[in-house]
């Protein structure tokens, strides 16, 4: 690490103690990011570096809700602005009992550069709360979505910050989160939010599109190679929206997906996963992946879900959570023959994990060029909003299709530019970087 970088870094670790997601999201971008500063001083001399890695914007709110008991609970919301060089606000909302501002800041950080190379005019930002959805009943469910976009309204708007799904939020959220919204500013103002339901301005393949998204980068590598996804043994860790929709895709493309797991264990399945019976638990009764073992006397259930690493595969997509694949499992993961890791989730292998896979030339697709089919569909939900149309599932697909491809390209290209052929991590984040840099240039010190 270069002087000054290491100085920023620095004083990043300084003015937000107790980060540690945060601290890595951001050593890993500022690393790949030597090459860059070493050509042109430009970026130095605007500070750059220094205002990219401070929000433009932190909200934290009180989220009082009534339970089924009656009883008065109290959550911490959050919504944090991240960077809005390159158009409005953009990114998910998170409800889960680990989240706090150091994690919202880590995936609004990472938000801005995988952002970036969707191509798309969108900046950065994340939301969430530490409200634990599982095990709440509809209404109440209901009732805290209400009270959470009670007070982000004021925050948002379809030219301001646009939140989206992710980890605890899914369609039904979002759908009452619009509601509410809707309801106090008393205007349909659709491009407000993504994920939205079919029939009142979402879009098609939106639920689709990170798993598709995930599975199209990882089927352009392999044919770099020339090699394909057919006959490929995949093992998926998570089973929410992005892991079934990996699934679904990678199976379209015949390769045979063998595990996927929850917070609660994995399941193997040697013939290959039943993708309609992981719907009907997952998406219809909201049940757990241990359920999928029942009755299937050839399936195990594992009640370690790290262990999933430990299933004997070609193909690895991490889609559950941060860190979710360490140093160990990726050496496991490299002993058994694994060719390529693509990150589905948000920064789900350790820096350590990513060390092994560089060494033994596994090849590496990182969440933000791997994952970000998920918000280029937010995007392609935004310009249908705009011009109130609605595009054919064909007509999304396909852009989304070649927005993946070209996300690989030109990560490719900015690699061996920057004397890192290969590095899809550096690759990434440079091109991410250089968008959003310029941008910034252009505007001035704001
Ligand atoms: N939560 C997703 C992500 O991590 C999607 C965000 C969006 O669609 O705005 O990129």
């Amino acid at each position: 690490m270069s002087e000054y970088i290491a100085e920023v870094m620095d004083q990043v670790k300084e003015r937000n103690p107790d980060e540690p997601e945060f601290h890595q999201a951001v050593k890993e971008v500022l690393e790949s990011l030597e090459p860059v500063f070493e050509k042109d001083p430009k970026y130095k001399e605007a500070g750059i570096l220094e205002r990219i890695v401070e929000p433009e914007r932190q909200i934290i709110f009180r989220v009082p809700w009534v339970d089924d008991e009656g009883n008065v609970q109290v959550n911490r919301g959050f919504r944090v602005e991240f960077n809005s060089a390159l158009g409005p606000y953009k990114g998910g909302l998170r409800f889960h009992p680990t989240v706090n501002v150091g994690l919202i800041k880590f995936l609004g950080f990472e938000q801005i550069f995988k952002n970036a190379l969707t191509g798309r005019p969108i900046g950065g930002g994340k939301g969430g709360s530490d409200f634990n959805p599982k095990g709440k009943s509809d209404g109440e469910i209901m009732r805290f979505c209400q009270s959470f976009m009670t007070e982000l309204y004021r925050h948002i708007g379809p030219d301001t910050d646009v939140p989206a799904g992710d980890i605890g939020v899914g369609g039904r959220e979002i759908g009452y989160l619009f509601g509410q919204y809707k309801k106090i500013v008393n205007a349909f103002e659709a491009g407000v939010l993504t994920g939205k339901g079919l029939d009142w301005g979402g879009s098609l393949v939106r639920t689709e599109a990170t798993g598709y998204g995930l599975t199209y980068m990882a089927e352009e590598m392999l044919k770099d190679q020339n090699d394909s996804l057919e006959g490929k043994r995949v093992v998926i860790s998570g089973s929410g929206n992005v892991a079934i929709y990996a699934t679904e895709k990678v199976q379209e493309l015949g390769g045979k997906v063998v595990a996927l797991s929850d917070s609660d264990g994995y399941v193997y399945d040697p013939e290959g996963i039943d993708l309609e019976a992981v719907k009907q638990i997952k998406e219809v009764e909201r049940g757990r992946i241990k359920e999928y073992a029942e009755g299937r006397s050839e399936v195990e259930f594992c009640p370690e879900s790290f262990d999933i690493w430990d299933v004997e595969c070609d193909v690895a997509l991490p889609c559950a959570t941060q860190n979710e694949l360490d140093g160990e499992s990726a050496q496991t993961l490299v002993d058994n023959g694994v060719m390529l890791v693509g990150e589905g989730a948000n920064m789900p292998s350790t820096p350590e994990a990513i060390k092994i896979f560089k060494e033994n030339d596994v090849l590496f697709a990182p969440g933000k060029a791997a994952n970000a089919g998920g918000v280029a569909t937010s995007a392609i939900e935004m310009t249908q909003n705009s011009m109130r149309e609605s595009w054919s599932f064909d007509r999304v697909d396909e852009t989304l299709n070649d927005i993946m491809v070209d996300i690989y390209d030109v990560s490719q290209e900015k690699a061996a530019e920057y004397g890192k052929e290969g590095d899809l991590i550096a690759g990434a984040n440079i091109a991410g970087f250089l968008k959003v840099a310029d941008a910034m240039l252009d505007q001035g010190v704001v």
